[in-house]
């Protein structure tokens, strides 16, 4: 595979490679970064998590920084598009890592805050400019920016931008740039519109696949538990309690579905925030700084909040419905098992998602482990007052997964009874303290 200079990288970014630590390139860098260099243009099936924004970054920062031109005020030379703020902060963040000994300048646009601030970033000069579509249009008809010296041109996250409605946001923007230019576009999934978008604004591009089917599934040990919905909560509460959880994602397919669920859960005692669309920019920040803190440990999530966004040290991953399309399911999952760490991923199915399951075993072509999980009496997590409350998690947390009877289906792997180590019987009395107090537990 080889390091990052044999792939053509030179020494500030190098020595900004080894700062952070990315001693060797992951796959999607090592195939993509020399096309790149060369200003092949590239299409790249992958998702947040493969590393893609070093893959597309580094490259593109060492192709401007060799040009060695100051930076000119409103004339970015590299144009990321991003489906969201979100996304979009953390490329800018990454480009600051990266680009740390380079003389170049970067700045971030986005809608939903006041524009001021980015107005004068772009005036004072900007090299590399980082997007979401919207603001860029209205910035660019006021005359905050003029696109028409962008050499490089990224569209992140293709399938969220067009899933987002902004196609035509997207065109209109590229119509301002210039033809000859370098052009990538990423995507998690290819449906039919993405490919098209491709072929309009690629230039024989080379295509490099790290699609999680290939790369992180295997990691991930997959269980489901038939339940009906009704215990669908309790269920995941118990499953939640155990110690081996430290940070999770809990998947919803509604964004009702997942204000209710987060309520609920808040009642019960567990820290849980919800992101989902229809959250304010604040309110979704917000959510998220508390979760990468680890002042809330589970995340409920809606399947378009949660795209994109990164996060380490995801241990769990729980389907508390199954989505629509089985892609779905991989990209839910693939937010745990992150660069070779292993993550479990709990679906719980009430019986009348059973088609869906199969149309998900038929993707993976796997089925995953089937678990039987046994639920306290009703009234001991149920009846309302925080004293009953505090009881049932005592309960739950001494029990852990101990009432759990695991059954193996088809290939699946066997479940580990409580899956817990040593090391987590040691922390788990602290840990539950921790958890009480609403602290992170990670
Ligand atoms: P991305 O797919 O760009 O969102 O990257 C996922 C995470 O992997 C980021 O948080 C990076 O910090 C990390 N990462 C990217 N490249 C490497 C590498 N070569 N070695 C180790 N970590 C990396």
């Amino acid at each position: 595979m080889g390091d990052f200079e044999s792939l053509g990288i030179g020494g500030k970014f190098l020595r900004a490679l080894n700062d952070v630590g990315y001693r060797q390139p992951t796959p999607i860098q090592s195939q993509a970064i020399p096309h790149l260099l060369e200003g092949r243009d590239l299409l790249g099936v992958a998702q947040t998590g493969t590393g893609k924004t070093a893959a597309f970054a580094v490259p593109a920062l060492q192709r401007l920084d060799d040009e060695n031109s100051p930076a000119r005020s409103r004339h970015p030379r590299a144009l990321i598009l991003a489906p969201t703020r979100e996304l979009a902060l953390q490329i800018s963040d990454e480009l600051s890592t990266l680009g740390r000994y380079a003389r170049l300048r970067h700045a971030v646009v986005f809608g939903g805050v006041g524009q001021n601030p980015q107005v004068r970033a772009l005036v004072k000069g900007v090299d590399v400019l980082v997007a979401t579509p919207g603001r860029l249009l209205d910035l660019a008809a006021q005359g905050h920016v003029d696109l028409s010296a962008v050499s490089i041109l990224v569209l992140d996250e293709a399938d969220r931008l067009l899933d987002m409605g902004f196609i035509r946001d997207v065109k209109r923007i590229i119509a301002q740039t210039p033809e000859r230019r370098q052009s990538l576009l990423f995507s998690a999934t290819m449906p039919k519109e993405v490919t098209m978008l491709a072929r309009e604004i690629l230039y024989d591009p080379i295509r490099v696949d790290v699609s999680p089917e290939h790369v992180t599934l295997k990691e991930i040990d997959q269980r489901v538990v038939i339940v009906g919905n009704s215990d669908k909560r309790r269920v995941l509460e118990r499953l939640l309690r155990d110690d081996t959880v430290s940070r999770a994602i809990v998947f919803t397919r509604t964004k009702h579905g997942a204000n209710r669920l987060t309520r609920q859960l808040q009642a019960s005692g567990i820290g849980a925030e919800a992101i989902h669309g229809n959250k304010s920019q604040s309110a979704r920040l917000r959510a998220l700084e508390n979760f990468q803190s680890g002042d809330a440990w589970v995340l409920v999530a809606t399947d378009i909040a949660a795209r994109g966004i990164d996060f380490h040290a995801v241990s769990h991953v729980f389907n508390y419905e199954l989505p629509h399309e089985p892609e779905s399911y991989v990209h839910r999952i693939g937010r745990t098992g992150r660069a070779g760490a292993t993550g479990v991923a709990w679906s719980l199915v009430d019986p009348s998602e059973r088609k869906r399951l199969r149309a998900v075993e038929k993707l993976i072509r796997f089925s995953p482990t089937e678990v039987t999980v046994q639920l306290p009496p009703r009234d001991s997590t149920e009846s309302g007052g925080s004293e009953s409350r505090r009881e049932g998690r005592r309960t739950s947390s001494a029990r852990d997964m101990s009432g759990e009877s695991v059954r193996s289906r088809g290939s699946g792997r066997r479940a580990h009874a409580s899956g817990r180590s040593q090391g987590d019987q040691k922390t788990r009395g602290r840990r539950r303290v921790r958890r009480r107090s609403g602290q992170s537990a990670v």
